[in-house]
């Protein structure tokens, strides 16, 4: 089988690139290892009360007035953002576990939620690609150079198969490219270097979302927003749903990867304490608890993630860059030099590689 551009990876960058493509009448087929589109844009439903349910984004929940590609996508799509809900006080808790309720201060105020989470998008996006031209459960494991293009092999639940691409592009975080993936001939070192030294954004993070009847803090004037030197949870955010009715926060665990407070069933344990502690006994009786452990994911991390640092600068080097010429470009957010690591910064990747392929 024969395509012009082949994509690895449905993640946003993905396939925002499969639809530009698309609408190019471009012929492309777009690869993902996992059996969902998305990537690191999950959204799971939680169910509460009388089959009342609401949407969990346990990977990113946010984006940021000043996020131009983002905002005109979503509003293509006809989907509706929300603000972060910040009203009220935020809590802290020391070393000790001693509380304080009196600080007026939040952390994500002005940032913006997508209304039924962010996967919404994703989906949106999915749908509006031929299926035949999308390939979920297909995982790339080897891309050899020819003559003329590139095979590529694909791992599915019924063995391997082999395509031929004049173009390749990698839209999936630069470590698994270089941990996962065999190149014949071997990428050149500078790039092999170059791709391991870019942390996959949030990768080595896990997040605890917990879904309430109602969201009681506001009750107390409290935004939802708290901050922890004890833990498990380091920092807190309200979750809860556009509309009235459920409540719901997540966390950020603040434990390192492996460390066995880690393992879930202790996590929530350990969690719903903190809650109480924080937010008052309402805290201990949620109706869900959903934690979503990033850097087990294989899809996302590898073990260089499980340290988080900073928020690295971003971008392509020019060992990376030099790859267009033969055909192998790279397009995940980790990618891009003005919003690398955010959902803008896919958008970014995804549009600078389409200019490559249309001028290439
Ligand atoms: C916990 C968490 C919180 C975050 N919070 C925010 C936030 O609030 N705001 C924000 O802007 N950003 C946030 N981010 C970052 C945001 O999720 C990313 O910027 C964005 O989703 C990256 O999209 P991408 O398409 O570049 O990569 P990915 O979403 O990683 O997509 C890559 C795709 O490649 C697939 N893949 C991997 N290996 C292969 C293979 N061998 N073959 C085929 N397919 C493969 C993967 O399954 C995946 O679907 C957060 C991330 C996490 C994990």
């Amino acid at each position: 089988m024969h395509t012009d551009v082949f994509i690895a990876g449905a993640g946003l960058a993905g396939l925002s690139l499969a639809r530009a493509l698309h609408d190019k009448r471009g012929s492309f087929l777009l690869a993902e290892a996992r059996n969902r589109v998305g990537g690191r844009i999950l959204s799971i439903e939680s169910a509460g009360d009388n089959q009342e349910t609401t949407v969990a984004d346990m990977g990113p929940s946010w984006i940021w007035p000043g996020q131009t590609r983002i905002a005109t996508l979503l509003d293509q799509l006809g989907i509706k953002v929300f603000e972060q809900y910040s009203s009220g006080r935020l809590v802290y808790e020391d070393e000790r576990g001693q509380v304080r309720r009196d600080l007026d201060y939040s952390t994500m105020a002005g940032s913006l939620r997508v209304r039924d989470g962010l996967a919404r998008l994703t989906r949106e996006l999915a749908t509006r690609l031929p299926a035949e031209n999308l390939w979920l459960s297909h995982r790339v494991v080897c891309i050899r150079q020819q003559a003329q293009g590139y095979q590529i092999d694909l791992e599915h639940a019924a063995g391997r198969l082999q395509l031929h691409a004049n173009q390749v592009v990698l839209a999936m975080p630069p470590r698994l490219v270089a941990e996962r993936i065999d190149f014949d001939p071997p990428l050149p070192q500078p790039v092999m270097r170059d791709l391991r030294a870019t942390p996959t954004w949030m990768a080595g993070h896990a997040k605890l979302f917990v879904h309430y009847q109602r969201p009681f803090w506001r009750d107390m004037g409290l935004s939802g927003d708290g901050i922890s030197r004890l833990g498990p949870l380091m920092e807190i955010h309200d979750a809860s749903p556009a509309e009235p009715g459920p409540g719901a926060l997540f966390g950020f665990v603040g434990l390192p990867v492996g460390s066995p407070a880690r393992e879930s069933s202790r996590l929530v344990e350990d969690a719903l304490k903190q809650l109480e502690r924080m937010f008052g006994p309402p805290g201990a009786n949620p109706l869900d608890v959903i934690v979503k452990d990033w850097a087990e994911d294989i899809d996302t991390a590898t073990p260089a993630d499980n340290a988080n640092g900073h928020h690295p600068q971003y971008g392509v080097s020019p060992a990376i860059a030099a790859l267009a010429q033969r055909g192998l470009l790279f397009a995940s957010t980790e990618m891009a030099s003005q919003f690398g690591g955010f959902v803008e910064g896919a958008l970014e990747a995804s549009q600078a590689t389409l200019q490559q392929l249309e001028s290439g």
